[in-house]
Parts: structure tokens; sequence; C-alpha cells
């Protein structure tokens, strides 16, 4: 067995473990392998280990995966900062995008999705307190960004994701994943059908999950390191 075929195991025992402890179904959390960095190499190596959905965060890398993996029936998830300028290629080759921050990026991705292609799904990104990065929407503008990105005819709005400062203790780890759950409701009672909550990496996918995490994005646990020399 590979490195790559072990660690996906190991992965997905902590994600049923996680499950379990929280008395979820397993089942009801998927895993994101984040490629980047990695050659197109390992992510043969995990496919042939039988995981499917793949993410990454530099729209020409990502394309590349993509293009040279049609063949096997994988989805392709952009999870990183997007730039209007880089939108159609996106559009163009991933299934899934989780990372809409803004309306106009959402706006030109629909308008962009290939006519053959099925609707783009998307998640809108939250910068959940104690967030450092500067991507993201503002909590108290997560509603009305969703209600405009669900009107968008070739978009198909999941959810919601974010990505946490890392800290080591659980509590800390929680609170931030336990706002954008609660955000995740407020929109639902709103009345869209969100159903996504991407959230939880590595060092943190228990708490993730222990607060309602439906995808786990994780790149280190199953491929290493990265080294973005
Ligand atoms: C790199 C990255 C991940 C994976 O992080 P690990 O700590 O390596 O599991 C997940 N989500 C996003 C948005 C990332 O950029």
């Amino acid at each position: 067995m590979s490195a790559i075929a072990t660690n996906l195991q190991a992965v997905r025992t902590r994600i049923s473990t996680a499950a379990k402890a929280a008395g979820r179904p397993p089942e009801s959390i998927a895993l994101l392998a984040v490629s980047k960095t990695w050659p197109l190499s390992s992510v043969i190596d995990a496919a042939t280990a039988g995981q499917r959905a793949f993410g990454e965060n530099y729209v020409q890398e990502g394309v590349d995966k993509a293009s040279a993996t049609v063949d096997r029936d994988l989805d392709w998830h952009f999870i990183g900062p997007l730039q209007s300028n880089k939108t159609r290629p996106v559009a163009e080759h991933f299934a899934w995008v989780h990372s809409i921050d803004r309306l106009k990026i959402a706006e030109r991705l629909s308008a962009q999705r290939p006519a053959d292609l099925p609707p783009l799904q998307v998640c809108v990104q939250v910068n959940v307190s104690g967030e450092t990065s500067k991507s993201g929407c503002q909590p108290a503008e997560a509603l009305a960004l969703c209600q405009a990105v669900a009107a968008l005819p070739r978009l198909t709005l999941r959810g919601l994701m974010a990505i946490p400062e890392p800290v080591d203790d659980e509590a800390g780890q929680r609170a931030p994943f336990r706002q954008l759950r609660e955000i995740f409701e407020t929109i639902r009672a709103a009345g869209l059908p969100l159903d996504t909550l991407s959230m939880g990496m590595s060092h943190d996918l228990e708490a993730a999950i222990a607060e309602g995490a439906t995808i786990v994005r994780i790149g280190t646990a199953i491929f290493g390191e990265r080294n973005y020399a």
C-alpha cells in the first residue's frame, strides 16, 4: 500500500471516530483531499486508493490536474482565493467553488459556466471570529450574499465555508466552527436550502465534525507537509 493510501485510511478512521463521538453517521461527512503543491502522481495514488474529491487553491495548478484526470471521474473543488480575472477557467474545469466571498465573483462564474456542464456547486466563505486573513465575507453580510448567489442561474448554492486560525485547544477550535454553524442555521431559517458546512483541516477535523462539518478539507494528513519552495 502506498503511504498516501495508508494516510487516507487513517484520516477516514479519524472522521468516523469523530462522527460516532458526535452521534453522527460517518457517511454524513465527505472527505476532500487537498492536493495543492503535490504532483499529479500523488493525486493518482489517492484516486487509486478510492479518493474521488480533490481540492486545489491555485487556478492553473488545479486546471492542469483536472485536465490530466478527465477520464478518471474525479470531482475538483476550488478552495482558494479567486480573483475576478481568473474565474473563467474555474467555471470551466471545477465542479465546486468553496471560496465565494463577493457577488461579482459569483456573477462571473454563473455567466461563464459552460452550458453542457451541470451548475457549479458553491459555498460562501465567511470570515468567522479570530481570522486574520482577509478572505471571506463578514458574518453580518452572509445572508444577503447567499440570497444573491442563490438567485444566479448557473450556480447551486450549497452552504458555507470557513478557515479559522489554527489553535491547539479543542474549545478554541470549536468556537469559530460553532459560529459558522449558527450562521448556516440562520440562513436555512430564512428559507435557503443549504446542506453543506465546509470546515475542518488536518489539525482540527474532530472539532469541525463535532460542530456539524459535512465536508472536511484535508491536505497534510494525507499527502504530508507541503513545501512551497
Ligand atoms: C491548504 C488548505 C487546506 C488543507 O490544509 P491541511 O492543514 O494541510 O489539511 C484546507 N483548506 C484550505 C482552504 C486550504 O487552503
